[in-house]
């Protein structure tokens, strides 16, 4: 199982690191080649409007809206597949019915760390969240739900085949979630 990266900007470094911890191989992608041969995709954080341009300048944007493989979006990458971004009218990737707000929690909280909420991961699981300039999910549309919570906002959700995050579970040390969206999403998609 090889799982792709994108790794035009942003936080894709972590990722690598905590797949390598569970023991998944991961490949940078940064064309669409390396994404066709990758088994699943990971959408890293980052700056969306950035990303977004690199991803038309390559023709990665289209080739991702037409790969039918299971992808993780976190932060900046959940903007990117989300259907609607509040108040801005850019064609987005469209891979989740969801609303979603950019820079949600006030220029002020710039960026901070609390205890959420992820009953899938079951025990009642707490987990340690990483925000850094984090968007809001402000609408849960056709088939997506929420998977965890922190302060009241969903942080986290999927739909059949994509999965993603407002926080960024690549800044802490639990694998849990990178394990979740291999064996629940990408292994289950291999079969
Ligand atoms: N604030 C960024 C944006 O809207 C996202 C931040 C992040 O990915 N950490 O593009």
């Amino acid at each position: 199982m090889l799982i792709g990266i994108l790794a035009l900007q942003g936080d894709f470094e972590r990722h690598e690191k905590r797949l390598k911890e569970i023991g998944v191989d991961s490949h940078r992608v940064k064309s669409c080649e390396d994404l066709n041969k990758c088994d699943g995709l990971i959408l890293p954080g980052g700056e969306t409007t950035t990303l977004w341009s690199l991803l038309q300048w390559n023709g990665l944007f289209q080739a991702i809206q037409e790969y039918e493989k299971p992808i993780f979006g976190t932060c900046a990458g959940m903007i990117l597949l989300a259907k609607e971004i509040e108040g801005i009218q850019k064609e987005t990737l469209n891979l989740i019915d969801l609303t979603v707000k950019r820079n949600a929690y006030g220029r002020q909280i710039h960026s901070f760390e609390a205890e959420g909420e992820a009953p899938f991961l079951g025990n009642g699981a707490g987990i340690r969240m990483v925000f850094i300039r984090a968007p809001k999910i402000t609408r849960l549309g056709e088939g997506t739900e929420s998977l965890a919570t922190c302060k009241g906002e969903v942080v986290m959700s999927k739909n059949e085949r994509i999965l993603v995050s407002t926080f960024h579970p690549e800044l802490t040390p639990d694998v849990r979630i990178h394990r979740y969206f291999v064996d629940e999403f990408v292994r289950i998609n291999d079969k």
